[in-house]
């Protein structure tokens, strides 16, 4: 398929000029074609969002949900978030898909409380969005005008995001008005970033989320312990991404962490299926 092809070349920017070579015009096309597109796709609710449950270690009941964006592309076959996202960094699109996002997670979350049930949503916001002056504005705003508690909400954002930041008084007092709103603040791929303990120790953090990769890495599990040890001495709970065995599953929850994400306990799933499954009390995993 061209178009899978097209749009799944990884490609460096626009901005970077470098020596002609035949291929760099298609993949300069291929990301002007992506940005368009990304536009196109909120106009044409093309964007749709599913969501994956998290659930306590020990009562293996489910604490939440982690919404995730999928698009349904006309064209092409699915592209991933991991590949779209960036495109939408690059060309300065990335709040408008974080407010469509969030818009569509808070107009969920009060659909499912007019079927009774109460759900925590974590929102992956993007490092550029966050960095913004207007950010936390616009969250308060957002979550107000759709009458959410804002303790239904969490704000995910990754390790790399929050250590890049500019400034750090900025950054603690941006954390400090997250706090204010009253959502929760989850940092996620913890472990891949370049922390500084120093820092991270002043954040009001709630959640660390150990990165994938050291979840899956069986012969370094120290770092997981090592990981779950931090988070619990700096007052956070820890909570493990990408759990696909139940090795990892029993590892990591005679190592003290306190919350499993993964493809073994569930995947992200469509809002209906969500709510059958609260419905039923299938969401707790024995
Ligand atoms: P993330 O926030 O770290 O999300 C976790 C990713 O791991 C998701 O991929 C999820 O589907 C996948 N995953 C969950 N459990 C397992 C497992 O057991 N095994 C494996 N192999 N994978 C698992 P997804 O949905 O493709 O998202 C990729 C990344 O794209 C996310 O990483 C996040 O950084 C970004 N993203 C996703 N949705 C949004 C969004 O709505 N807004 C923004 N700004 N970024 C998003
Ligand atoms: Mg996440
Ligand atoms: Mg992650
Ligand atoms: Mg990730």
């Amino acid at each position: 398929n061209v178009d899978t092809a097209l749009y799944t070349a990884k490609n460096s920017g626009r901005n970077n000029i470098k020596p002609f070579d035949p291929h760099m015009r298609f993949v300069t096309y291929d990301h002007l074609v992506m940005e368009s597109d990304i536009q196109n796709a909120i106009d044409e609710n093309q964007f749709y969002m599913v969501y994956q449950p998290k659930f306590d270690a020990l009562t293996r009941s489910m604490t939440g949900l982690e919404a995730l964006i999928r698009w349904r592309h006309p064209r092409s076959a699915m592209i991933s978030p991991g590949d779209f996202i960036p495109v939408a960094e690059q060309a300065g699109l990335i709040s408008a898909v974080d407010d469509w996002v969030l818009r569509e997670v808070c107009r969920q979350i009060r659909v499912w409380e007019k079927a009774g049930l109460q759900v925590p949503v974590s929102v992956n916001i993007s490092q550029i969005h966050f960095q913004q002056l207007d950010f936390t504005d616009w969250l308060r705003r957002t979550i107000e005008s759709y009458d959410v508690n804002p303790k239904l909400i969490d704000i995910e954002i990754t390790e790399t995001a929050l250590m890049q930041h500019y400034d750090e008084d900025h950054i603690l007092a941006k954390l400090q008005e997250l706090r204010e709103i009253g959502v929760s603040l989850s940092i996620d791929d913890f472990g891949v970033g370049h922390s500084s303990l120093n820092l991270l120790r002043t954040f009001p953090v709630d959640f660390l989320k150990i990165d994938q990769s050291f979840v899956r890495d069986h012969e370094k599990p120290d770092i997981v312990t090592a990981i779950i040890q931090l988070g619990h001495s700096l007052g956070m709970q820890v909570v493990a991404e990408g759990v696909e065995t139940p090795y990892e599953l029993e590892f990591l929850t005679t190592q003290g962490c306190d919350e499993i994400q993964g493809f073994l306990l569930a995947k992200p799933m469509s809002p209906d299926d969500i709510a059958t499954k609260l419905s039923n009390d299938e969401l707790h995993i024995y």
